[in-house]
């Protein structure tokens, strides 16, 4: 019984084959990205769910800078709230998930950059932050790259943090790597790490939550410019320009402003003004 259902399965799924290799692009479907976008039920929206003040997630709330950017770009392109799907993200599966169609855009302190460009599409940048450190409030030798050496250092697999650590600064440096930051900080409370490396952001919004009140500090050294963009899949130019669109109005409305100050509210944390707000890049 059970050979014979997967022998028609098996057909069934070759009859499909067939089909769509005669079909062409009726029955093997358009690229989703575009048509999703622009205006199917719902949209879904890759987020972290552990970066405070980023991108959170506490229970069925969703919140930080990274989702409220993602809630005032839905709405424009004509989503309201609750046709807004959150699928977590971590830094390792980003490419993946827009590659296999898990989701259609991606707010996840996702920095631009041309290896990342060369799998899926960028909008934005709608923020700048840059590479540093965290370590125990009471660390007084680390206080930016070069002080690494002999250290425990703990970054995020997939991350433009552990990349730049590998490339520029991995002399004598242990890197050990982590799904997601909040991992990488409870290393460093255990002594497991000498410190965290990864955007200033991050790491201002890990050490001002209430558990790590008090117990870490951010270095103050940024030692790269993180530009972070909104990720879709490749070749989604007409959806990068309605999302480059709904960026600049929300720079031009003041949005964008009172976004970052509520979502950085608590922390110590100043961005850039040098950087930001950023202007979007030209669609590719
Ligand atoms: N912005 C960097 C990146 O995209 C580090 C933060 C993260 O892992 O999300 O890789």
């Amino acid at each position: 019984m059970r050979k014979h259902t997967m022998g028609l399965l098996a057909m069934a799924a070759a009859t499909t084959l067939t089909l769509s290799a005669c079909g062409g692009a009726e029955v093997g479907g358009e690229p989703d990205g575009e048509e999703t976008a622009a205006g199917g039920d719902t949209i879904r929206i890759g987020i972290k769910y552990d970066q405070p003040g980023l991108g959170l997630q506490d229970g069925e709330t969703f919140t930080g800078f990274d989702t409220d950017v993602a809630r005032y770009v839905a709405n424009e392109l004509g989503y309201s709230e609750d046709q807004i799907e959150w699928v977590e993200t971590i830094s390792a599966n980003r490419e993946t998930a827009l590659q296999n169609d898990e989701v259609d855009m991606i707010f996840a302190t996702y920095s631009i950059n041309d290896e990342r460009k060369e799998l899926i599409d960028f909008a934005g940048p709608y923020f700048v932050a840059g590479q540093d450190l965290l370590v125990a409030a009471d660390n007084t030798d680390i206080t930016g790259p070069e002080d690494l050496e002999g250290k425990n250092l703990c970054s995020v697999t997939g991350s433009t943090s552990a990349e730049n650590i590998k490339n520029d600064h991995a002399e004598g440096v242990q890197l050990v790597e982590r799904p997601g930051y909040a991992d990488c900080v409870t290393a460093l409370a255990s002594g497991a790490v000498d410190a965290v490396t990864t955007d200033d952001i991050i790491l201002a919004g890990l050490a001002a939550t209430e558990q790590n009140a008090g117990k870490f500090k951010v270095v103050g050294a940024p030692f790269s410019e993180e530009r972070y963009g909104v990720g879709l899949p490749d070749g989604s130019t007409d959806t990068c320009e309605e999302v480059n669109a709904a960026i600049t109005k929300m720079i031009e409305d003041g949005t964008w402003e009172t976004l970052v100050a509520a979502n950085t509210e608590g922390a110590d944390y100043t961005a850039n003004a040098d950087l930001n707000p950023p202007e979007p890049d030209a669609c590719a």
